[in-house]
């Protein structure tokens, strides 16, 4: 199926396909509080319709198989790319991310490069036992309809990655984007859907309802989730009855471990952007950070003139590398955070002063040193752009308070020594654990949570596997 002549790819484009002509919800750019569009208000009847369309067209999208199915998300990502500064400028000023740096651009890039990774897996079927007392082969088989739920900060991305699995394995999808983000969701989909038959992805843009209906819903055989952990417990209730599948990716509180032997100016910037990520509203950033107290205040020093130099602003100016929160409430959680860091005694050496004239959510780049562990801000997920930085004597205390957290997302260990890295980083309880980086993720390899940060994987062959039913052919 090529896709057609009128193939969507500007911004206008994208937008006067998604945006609600005269009704809807504002959608407000965080950094200018300028409206970009109107969010479509979709009802639990609009779910039930779209997923009855969902059942119904997910045989046809079966019968393709592995070979058709891979050409369409191969089509599906060059459309991505086709259309790519458009969505990066919808995501840009719908999320307020900047269009560079980590950011806008590099999410688009990565919806395209996930979904070419996902058609490109070959996933046989696995011959468990072979000899004279018979055979047994372990087969993947579609679920039906995936039901896929998503958060805020990381928009488009994340809908690839619930999606483009759930497609290869000949699932249908029904999306839920997060109320904040649903343009982004709806764009994508958008230009997805010029390679795809009808009705095998759709996106129902609701509310909390709409959430809560598609994940105890019988007609739905997998819910992907990725949100806060908080909502992960409440789709585990609501899919009960139906014993519903679940992959949940759900919050995190990224430890970073700097050994005595680090380096501070040869890893300050990889720190940074293991912190700092799309303005530290990202699952698997590093959240906090524990340094030897050796080189304690070499590496406040090389992160403090790390950080001094990163321009905060408008997402849509090329300057920018880190841009606003993406909502008030979240913006009120860090702010909330510091305060009580400073109160307690803890050194602000960067940021922690918002200028109250300033529009938009922006909140500075804010690096918070001499705190305690029990700190609020150490313990809870801030999700913005405020790290604490805390000073240990040895390495078995450094690991203690790493795991002293009821999640376990990612981690990092930092050192010259990779091999001392590895002895420590095999002790933290977290999905991944990276060295001398934290938070790169990469298409062909598992990711997924510890403790209440979640359970199942995505990406690579694990992650397709998690989007179908196991069956074992026995004779
Ligand atoms: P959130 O849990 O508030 O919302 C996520 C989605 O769930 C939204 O679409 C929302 O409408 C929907 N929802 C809310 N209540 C629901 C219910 N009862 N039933 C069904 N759906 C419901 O999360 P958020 O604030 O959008 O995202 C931030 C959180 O997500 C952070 O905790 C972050 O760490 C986490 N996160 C995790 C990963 C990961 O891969 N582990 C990735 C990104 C974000």
């Amino acid at each position: 199926m090529p896709l057609a002549d009128s193939a969507l790819t500007s911004y206008q484009d994208l937008l006067g396909t998604v945006s609600a002509a005269g009704e809807g919800r504002d959608i407000l750019d965080p950094a200018t509080g300028e409206l970009v569009g109107k969010a479509p208000v979709h009802t639990v009847e609009d779910l039930e319709k779209a997923v009855s369309a969902a059942r119904a067209a997910q045989p046809s999208w079966a019968a393709l198989g592995h070979t058709g199915r891979r050409e369409a998300l191969n089509r599906a990502a060059d459309a991505v790319d086709a259309a790519a500064e458009g969505l990066a400028e919808l995501l840009s000023r719908e999320q307020g991310k900047p269009l560079n740096g980590p950011n806008a651009r590099f999410e688009v890039g990565g919806a395209a490069a996930w979904l070419r990774a996902a058609a490109s897996f070959d996933l046989e079927p696995e011959v468990l036992v072979d000899d004279d007392g018979g055979r047994a082969e372990l087969h993947y088989r579609p679920l039906g309809v995936v039901g896929a739920i998503g958060p805020w900060n990381w928009p488009m991305m994340i809908s690839v990655w619930q999606l483009a699995p759930a497609l290869r394995m000949g699932n249908t999808v029904v999306m839920k984007p997060s109320e904040y983000t649903p343009l982004s969701v709806l764009a994508l989909a958008a230009v997805i859907n010029q390679a795809l038959p009808g009705d095998v992805l759709q996106v129902v843009s609701g509310g909390r309802d709409v959430g809560e209906t598609l994940s105890a819903h019988p007609d739905v055989d997998k819910i992907m989730f990725t949100g806060s952990t908080a909502t992960g417990k409440a789709i585990i209730r609501s899919s009960a009855d139906t014993v519903k599948r679940l992959t949940l990716e759900l919050g995190g509180n990224d430890a970073g471990i700097v050994l005595p032997d680090a380096d501070p100016e040869a890893i300050a910037e990889d720190l940074f952007w293991g912190a700092f990520i799309n303005t530290g509203q990202t699952c698997a950033a590093m959240k906090r950070l524990y340094v030897h107290e050796d080189i304690y205040d070499d590496i406040v020093t090389a992160l403090a003139g790390v950080a001094a130099k990163m321009p905060m602003g408008v997402g849509m100016d090329e300057n920018n590398v880190l841009g606003p929160l993406q909502n008030q409430a979240q913006y009120t959680i860090v702010a909330d955070l510091v305060e009580a860091a400073r109160d307690s005694g803890a050194r602000i050496v960067l940021g922690g002063n918002p200028d109250p004239d300033r529009p938009g959510y922006f909140y500075p780049t804010t690096l918070v040193a001499d705190i305690d562990n029990s700190n609020p801000l150490v313990a809870k997920e801030q999700f913005g752009p405020a790290l604490p930085i805390i000073r240990y004597s040895t390495v078995d205390e450094a690991v203690e308070m790493a795991n002293g957290l009821e999640v376990g997302l990612g981690a990092s260990v930092w050192s010259s020594d990779k091999d001392a890295a590895r002895e420590v980083a095999a002790r933290i309880q977290a999905g991944t654990v990276w060295i001398n980086k934290h938070g790169t993720v990469d298409p062909r390899i598992p990711f997924g949570g510890a403790k209440q940060s979640g359970y199942g994987l995505e990406f690579g062959v694990e992650g397709l596997k998690h989007l179908g039913a196991p069956q074992v052919i026995s004779y």
